[in-house]
């Protein structure tokens, strides 16, 4: 069984990223950039149920500019075997990329397809949705578990009362949630041998595919300012107070 992972380039979790003075964006110039964590935890479940003999290959795919290439050396170095880059300097959106990682399915045929649930750059949670809704595929969003027998993905998912457990006949999408598992260090023998994997560099244009984004950003804003809180003595002020100030009761 063949698995894709998706990996995502975007800025490092730990960054707090400032919006430009011209309110176009958010300013990514000169910040660190990693892999995000969510696809971190889809190579490292790619990679267990490689190493539990469910597996044979991991493809990591990203879609991006070509130093999204690091990203796909992490993803080697965690376990997958070879590396796909879709490269554009278009701002890619939800949309495109899951058309790119369509032609790519297509042309890799694998029964699995591992993405995270968001990236935490756009906060979309839309690429594995849209991915198999073109691909026709069944899918498990929230992964916190997954498990692989005689052709079926039995995947138990974090939803908002508790856990649900689904099952997929492959090939299906998967996204992953936080839970599914911790990702391993990645050690520096792993990264000295993945530099000798290999990673094909494509083109939207190879797969006849318009990257370009229909979405258009009119502004982005700081998120205002909160207020300081006050105490309050007991308890009789805090209800006065909701009562007559802030009129919630
Ligand atoms: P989003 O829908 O943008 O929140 O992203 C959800 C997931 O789709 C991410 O966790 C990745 O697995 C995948 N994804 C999104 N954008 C890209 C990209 N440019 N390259 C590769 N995978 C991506």
């Amino acid at each position: 069984m063949k698995i894709i992972t998706a990996v995502k380039r975007v800025v490092d979790y730990n960054v707090k990223v400032r919006v430009k003075a011209d309110e176009s964006g958010v300013d990514i110039g000169n910040v660190k950039m990693s892999m995000n964590p969510f696809d971190e935890i889809a190579v490292e479940a790619a990679t267990r149920l490689k190493e539990a003999g469910k597996a044979t290959e991991i493809i990591a795919v990203s879609c991006g500019l070509s130093q999204s290439q690091e990203t796909l050396r992490t993803a080697l170095a965690i376990g997958a075997d070879r590396g796909v880059l879709v490269e554009t300097d278009a701002e890619l959106q939800p949309l495109a990329v899951a058309k790119l990682l369509k032609a790519v399915v297509e042309k890799e045929q694998p029964q699995l397809v591992i993405l995270g649930k968001q990236a935490i750059d756009d906060d979309a949670g839309q690429t594995g949705q849209l991915l198999a809704a073109l691909l026709d595929w069944p899918q498990a969003t929230f992964a916190s578990s997954i498990e692989i027998n005689e052709g079926i993905a039995t995947v138990t998912r974090e939803v908002d009362g508790g856990l649900e457990v689904v099952s997929l006949r492959l090939p299906a999408i998967v996204t992953t949630d936080l839970r599914l598992n911790e990702p391993r260090y990645v050690t520096l023998p792993s990264i000295m041998k993945a530099k000798k994997k290999t990673v094909e560099v494509v083109r939207p244009s190879d797969f006849g595919i318009d990257p370009s984004p229909r979405l258009k950003t009119l502004k982005v804003v700081e998120p205002p300012v909160r207020k300081a809180g006050v105490m309050v003595p007991d308890v009789a002020t805090l209800v006065e107070k909701l009562k007559t100030e802030a009129k919630v009761i």
